[in-house]
């Protein structure tokens, strides 16, 4: 089930998902689901490279705005942040359930920082195994939102995840991606503090994105806990295609075909400050391959490799 464009007119622009690298799959697989509480939404393998698996997850039913995907491959060597990367990845919870999580944290060992404010919000900083950089935002009307919250008992419901905050991009500067954001993706100026500028897009979820502009700085090296791109919602293939229209018209910036990733239909590109970022449709998602009540459980493969099911479920690594 995919959310369907507001009948309002109100702005649902923000993140659709985040892919990332990390390291072994069950270590990567029991951190979210275990300490963080998400829900393995799907499990499914590297489209371009089927040795690989591609996990998602994800709020209740993977809804547009709480997809944190991942291609795991045991033994990879670590990633370093640098400039033209997204730098931090943030989920949203209860603004009161920040303690919750900090206790959370030290009983788990889960290595973080003291909460800290940004924006007016308490930010509580962590980090994966993989040492990806993450962190949870206290949002007041998390609380009250409308979408019942995923628990399967690891994390209470009164404290879940409710999807993405949004994330944090390191760039040498900020204009040229501000006016992807705005002029593409209708995302406006929502404040300034220090280097960071934030942008907000209006969807509950995944509604921000931050650009923090730091001139010269190294540029960073892909790896394990390092975010490969982020995904931008489109409602449908119309809307996909109007955006393109305004990159490579005005922006004049190259855009890769429509690829079907199964669960949604992208386009990709490099914006002008470095990072990959994808536009994806909000549908169909993922329940078009397996039942809501059992997302996750299965391994699902694309029609194109199920001939090779069994070759692929040998290569893969343990998951169980
Ligand atoms: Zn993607």
């Amino acid at each position: 089930m995919s959310r369907m464009p507001s009948q309002d007119g109100t702005a649902r622009n923000g993140l659709h998902h985040v892919t990332a690298f990390s390291g072994a799959a069950a270590r990567n697989r029991d951190f979210y689901t275990r300490i963080l509480g998400l829900r393995l939404v799907k499990r499914t393998v590297n489209f371009d490279d089927p040795g690989t698996h591609h996990l998602y997850y994800g709020d209740a039913a993977g809804n547009p705005g709480t997809i944190l995907t991942f291609f795991p491959v045991a033994h990879a060597a670590p990633g370093r942040v640098g400039i033209g990367e997204t730098q931090e990845t943030a989920f949203r919870v209860p603004r009161a359930s920040i303690g919750w999580w900090t206790h959370r944290f030290v009983e788990t060992g889960v290595t973080h920082d003291a909460p800290t404010p940004v924006f007016g919000e308490p930010v509580l900083r962590f980090r994966d195994p993989d040492g990806m950089m993450l962190a949870l935002v206290g949002v007041a009307a998390a609380e009250t939102q409308s979408d019942p919250a995923w628990t399967d008992g690891t994390v209470p419901a009164e404290h879940a995840i409710r999807g993405f905050h949004g994330v944090t991009l390191l760039l040498r500067e900020a204009g040229p991606t501000a006016a992807i954001l705005t002029d593409v993706f209708g995302f406006h100026e929502a404040g300034r503090e220090d280097l960071a500028t934030r942008y907000a897009g209006g969807a509950e979820a995944g509604g921000f994105v931050t650009l923090r502009a730091v001139g010269e700085f190294p540029r960073g090296r892909q790896g394990a806990g390092s975010v490969h791109h982020i995904a931008f919602r489109a409602a449908d293939d119309a809307a996909q295609a109007a955006m393109v229209e305004r990159l490579t018209g005005p922006h004049g910036l190259a855009v890769t075909e429509q690829r079907d990733r199964q669960y949604f239909r992208s386009v990709y590109f490099r914006e002008p400050g470095g990072v990959l970022f994808e536009i994806a449709t909000d549908g169909p998602g993922f329940a078009v391959d397996e039942t809501a009540e059992n997302l996750g459980r299965a391994l699902k493969l694309p029609a194109f490799l199920e001939p090779h099911r069994a070759r692929i479920e040998d290569r893969l690594p343990e998951l169980a």
